[in-house]
Parts: C-alpha cells; sequence; structure tokens
C-alpha cells in the first residue's frame, strides 16, 4: 500500500500549521530585522559593544598572542576551532568588498547559472523524495521540507560596512523551503565551556556550507532558481520546526529526535515544485515543562525557568511569540568573556545523547511519554552531559589512532 499523497491532502491553514508546529503567534507579533540580532549588535549598538567583544570575534581571525593556562583554551585548541571555522570563513569574507557576508548575513551567490530549460517534474512527491536523497548524497543529516512562510524571514539585512539595515533581497516567490541539519560533535561538545568546543560549530557550519551550495547548483542545474541561505535571510528554527525535523526547547535551540540540540541548520528557498513535511511531535515541550537541567547550569541565567510566555528582554527578541525566549545580552557577554561561544545549555540538555544506541531509543521513547519524569531522574543519576576534560579528549583521541 502507498502511502497518501500529502499535495492531496487539504492544505492546512495557518493557524493549525501553527499550532501542529507548537507556535503560538499573537495579535503584536512583528517580523524580526537582521539588525537586532545579538552578533550584529556587538557591532552597531554601544550597549553590546566592547573592547571583550571586539576580542572575541578577533580570536576566530587573528591568533590571540597570549594564551590562557587553562585546558580547552590553549594555543592548540583555539588552531583547531578556527581552523574549523576556515570554509565558512572562506565564502564569508569573499565579497567583503561588495558589502556581503554571505552565510552569515548574505545568502550565498549562484556562481554558475543553471539551463533555461526545465527538468520536468513528475510529481512533488517524488521529487521531494529525490532531492532529500541527493541531500544525503551531499552530506546532510537530516533534511525536511516546508513552505515558504513570510513572518520567518528577516525584514531587512544587516550591513556590516554600513553599520545598518539593507533591503532583504529574497524574492518572494519561491514557495519551498528545504530545511537542512548538520550534526555537531558530541565528543567535542562535551568539553564545553573550552574554545575547543567550538570546533563542533565550525565543522557544522562547514558541512553546511558545503551540503547547501552543492544542493542548491543541483536545483539550478534542474532549470530552478535555489537560494541558499545559512544564518542570513530567515530565521531557522520556526523553518525547521515547520518541515517535521524537530521541536522547540526550553533553551531556545531545535532539539531533534536524531542529535537532540546538536545540529546546525540551513535552508535552500526554492521553486522547484515539492510537496511538504508536516511538524512532529516526539515529547519534547512536556519533558521540558519538567525539565531545568538548562536553566539550572547557564552560568548568567539568561535561560527562563517558567513557562513560555511572550516576555522580550531587549531588541534581540522576537516580538508577539509566546514561546520559551533566551536573554541573548547575558548571553552573548559571557561568550566574550571567556573568548569563545558557550554550549553549556547543549552539553546538559538529556537529549543530547547518543540514539543509534537501544539505551538512547528507549530513554527517548520514556522521555516522550508518561515515563518522562522518570528518564530525567536516570539522566541525573547517571550523570548525563557532564563535561569531559579538554586534555583527556585530546589524549583519547589520540591514543585511539
Ligand atoms: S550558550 Fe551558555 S550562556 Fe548562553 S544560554 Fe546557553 S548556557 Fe547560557
Ligand atoms: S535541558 Fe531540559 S529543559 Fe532544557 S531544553 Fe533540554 S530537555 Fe528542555
Amino acid at each position: 500500500m502507498t502511502s497518501p499523497d500529502p499535495n492531496a491532502l487539504p492544505k492546512p491553514s495557518v493557524s493549525e500549521r501553527d499550532a501542529a508546529a507548537g507556535f503560538e503567534v499573537l495579535d503584536h507579533f512583528e517580523r524580526f530585522s537582521q539588525k537586532n540580532d545579538i552578533y550584529s549588535r556587538s557591532f552597531w549598538d554601544p550597549s553590546v559593544r566592547s573592547d571583550r567583544t571586539n576580542l572575541f570575534f578577533e580570536t576566530y581571525r587573528t591568533p590571540l598572542t597570549t594564551w590562557k593556562k587553562v585546558e580547552g583554551f590553549r594555543q592548540k585548541d583555539y588552531a583547531l576551532r578556527n581552523a574549523s571555522w576556515h570554509l565558512p570563513d572562506i565564502f564569508a569574507e569573499l565579497k567583503e568588498d561588495q558589502n556581503r557576508r554571505e552565510g552569515f548575513l548574505d545568502p550565498f551567490t549562484v556562481h554558475r547559472k543553471g539551463p533555461v530549460d526545465q527538468v520536468p517534474v513528475e510529481s512533488p512527491e517524488q521529487m521531494s523524495r529525490e532531492i532529500k536523497h541527493v541531500a544525503k548524497v551531499f552530506g546532510a543529516d537530516l533534511v525536511g521540507i516546508t513552505q515558504y512562510d513570510q513572518r520567518w524571514v528577516y525584514t531587512h539585512a544587516y550591513s556590516r560596512q554600513g553599520e545598518t539595515e539593507k533591503p532583504q533581497e529574497l524574492p518572494q516567490d519561491l514557495p519551498h523551503v528545504i530545511v537542512i541539519a548538520q550534526e555537531m560533535d558530541r565528543g567535542l561538545i562535551e568539553t564545553v565551556p573550552s574554545a575547543l568546543s567550538g570546533t563542533a560549530t565550525g565543522i557544522g557550519y562547514s558541512y553546511d556550507t558545503l551540503v547547501l551550495l552543492g544542493l542548491a547548483q543541483y536545483i539550478q542545474n534542474l532549470g530552478y532558481r535555489a537560494v541558499a541561505t545559512m544564518n542570513d535571510t530567515a530565521l531557522a528554527i520556526p523553518y525547521a520546526i515547520q518541515a517535521g525535523l524537530g521541536e522547540y526547547g526550553r533553551h531556545g535551540l531545535l532539539i531533534t529526535e536524531e542529535f537532540g540540540p546538536r545540529v546546525r541548520i540551513g535552508k535552500i528557498f526554492t521553486d522547484l515544485p515539492l510537496s511538504h513535511d508536516r511538524p512532529k511531535s516526539f515529547g519534547v515541550r512536556e519533558f521540558c515543562e519538567t525539565c531545568r537541567r538548562c536553566s539550572n547550569a547557564c552560568p548568567v541565567n539568561a535561560i527562563p525557568d517558567g513557562p513560555p510566555s511572550d516576555v522580550v528582554h531587549n531588541r534581540s527578541n522576537l516580538v508577539g511569540v509566546r514561546k520559551w525566549t533566551v536573554n541573548a545580552e547575558p548571553c552573548f557577554k559571557f561568550w566574550a568573556n571567556q573568548n569563545s561561544d558557550c554550549s553549556i545549555c547543549v552539553r546538559v540538555c538529556p537529549y543530547n545523547r547518543e540514539f543509534e544506541s537501544l539505551w538512547g531509543r528507549v530513554w527517548r521513547w520514556m522521555a516522550g511519554g508518561p515515563l518522562r519524569h522518570m528518564a530525567l531522574r536516570l539522566a541525573d543519576r547517571f550523570a548525563a552531559g557532564e563535561r569531559v576534560n579538554p586534555d583527556s579528549w585530546w589524549k583519547k583521541g589520540a591514543e585511539r589512532v
């Protein structure tokens, strides 16, 4: 028996889609400008910008002249972290003279135009299967497809050169969004806080870049349009949830069934005819209502420990959505003070575990149902999320070779 064609089913309304995705978009919702994200603000907003934030970004480009004496922040830790960022850095800097930071503030340029002739599409459902297959061939860990939703597209892009807004360049006639997620290395995340752990982020972005560029070029070569975007252009998490890749966690991150919160997300906007996935729940929201591991572990109390709300801490928050909202200002200042990004909330999250093992799958099943309190107690009892000493990460890795 074949599964029904999702395109043949009645299309859900926006409110039905939101309810399935767990969004509560309120009447006073406002779209977001990338000028207000905390990274942009660290350049133009004096209440965020400081010598520490300048140095924080500098450490990714120019080697520090003095290294901390503590493990995880030594020269080789920064050496590896910065090397892992090399590929996305190259693309980000390729067109800086044209006021573009591709992958972070601007979509990737199409370097080779495709043909005018379009490959015929047998059915959107069949093409979606093919696209997911091709994405996996390029190395995508997770792929989902959803429809364009203007609410999540930034009103404006941000110009680093001008330190101001610039027009959003995404065309509005690309009705489909392919969402890609790349796993971040679990062993590296276990060493958080450390500069070493930032390597997981850099490698995630590197694979994201490779997959997005390859898949977008494939779609161009079929004769259709494709705009590949990473942190730029639109909020990634709402699209990922709509595309069925996961649920929203208390720490403000996507939690996937396969890798928990350890993912980096990219998206491709296209007019290639595609069918859409639907949001799916596996009990994260209910689990987060009982769990406080991330909010208890956050060193600057940036994660709420109450119920979802529409509270706005500052201009870096989305207005008019009831959800768990992280206070990005103290979070980013903590990053700047320690000279590297922080993922303590990712490390301690009980969903940060190995789901290929039978025990991992049993735990997820327990966490997603009435046994969630026991799942939480087991995570506490067996010290899931404990920090691994960065020097022992280096030592054990070398011994395995
Ligand atoms: S990244 Fe670190 S500082 Fe920021 S919310 Fe997570 S635990 Fe807190
Ligand atoms: S640590 Fe707990 S509360 Fe926080 S996101 Fe993970 S499961 Fe939810």
